[in-house]
């Protein structure tokens, strides 16, 4: 049994995570675990995921009502509740934005074929939804009809969103959608991405029911020195994070581009 102060450090860990990694970007991305029956853990609205702390996550119910929280849940909650509501085996969910599983979605290429074997053992088929607007209730209305068979599911034009029995099994479901998406476009640019062969398929996806639950420890994983970009960033960030706010990220990136312009001068002289 995980008690709520290890999985708020969990959640804020697995989100770190996705900054590091260039998942998410800015204010974007959220991420939810379920606590008990009617009552889930998230991440809040407009603050940069990469640096929260564990009392800046909101407890709310199924419908979004915060219960407890100084900061509003995320505006894309709804996508949250409408996974938990038909899968009872969820138990977390992770939605990002990566580059390359959504720039096929640009392109208009689907992840469904099968091509890589690590894939069918920890995700299974990779579904993309339509177009929907971001923070409205379209986007949980795109994922009808997918969620009841699919652990990631892409979002047209927006990024993707992950499930698994565990926050560890969704965020490394997040991670190897990715790295697939980054494959399956070298696969394209050097003739195009073969599937594997059926029988394989079939039995991969046998192993993966015998094992729907990640080994991936999420704390002993990110102990690593963040990117120089976010440590610059971060130094931006004071202790009581404020919402990331148009005013506040044009503040820092004038104070970055200062930066650049004073190390631009002294490398000239
Ligand atoms: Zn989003």
């Amino acid at each position: 049994m995980i008690h709520e102060p290890e999985r708020r450090q969990q959640l804020v860990d697995s989100c770190r995570m996705l900054y590091e990694r260039g998942l998410i970007t800015g204010s974007a991305g959220n991420v939810s675990i379920r606590l008990a029956e009617d009552c889930y853990l998230t991440t809040p609205s407009g603050l940069c995921k990469g640096f929260l702390k564990v009392d800046d996550l909101v407890v709310v119910n199924g419908a979004g009502q915060r219960l407890a929280g100084r900061h509003q849940p995320s505006s894309e909650y709804d996508m949250h509740s409408a996974i938990y509501a038909v899968r009872p085996d969820v138990e977390a969910i992770v939605h990002a934005h990566p580059p390359n599983a959504t720039a096929c979605s640009v392109a208009g290429r689907s992840l469904a074929t099968p091509i890589l074997t690590e894939t069918i053992l920890t995700i299974g088929e990779i579904a993309m939804a339509p177009v929907a607007l971001p923070g409205t209730a379209e986007v949980a209305a795109s994922l009808q009809g997918l969620i009841a068979k699919h652990d990631a599911i892409v979002l047209a034009h927006h990024g993707a969103v992950t499930c698994g029995p565990d926050l560890a099994s969704a965020y490394q479901r997040m991670e190897v959608l990715e790295h697939t998406a980054h494959i399956y476009w070298i696969a394209t640019m050097l003739g195009g991405a073969k599937a594997l062969p059926d029988l394989t398929v079939e039995q991969l996806l046998a192993k993966k029911l015998a094992h729907p639950v990640s080994t991936l420890t999420l704390p002993s994983t990110c102990n690593k020195a963040p990117r120089p970009y976010n440590k610059r960033f971060s130094a931006h960030i004071s202790k009581d994070q404020a919402p990331l706010t148009d005013e506040l990220l044009e503040a820092l990136v004038a104070s970055v581009l200062q930066e650049v312009k004073v190390k631009c001068t002294e490398s000239r002289r």
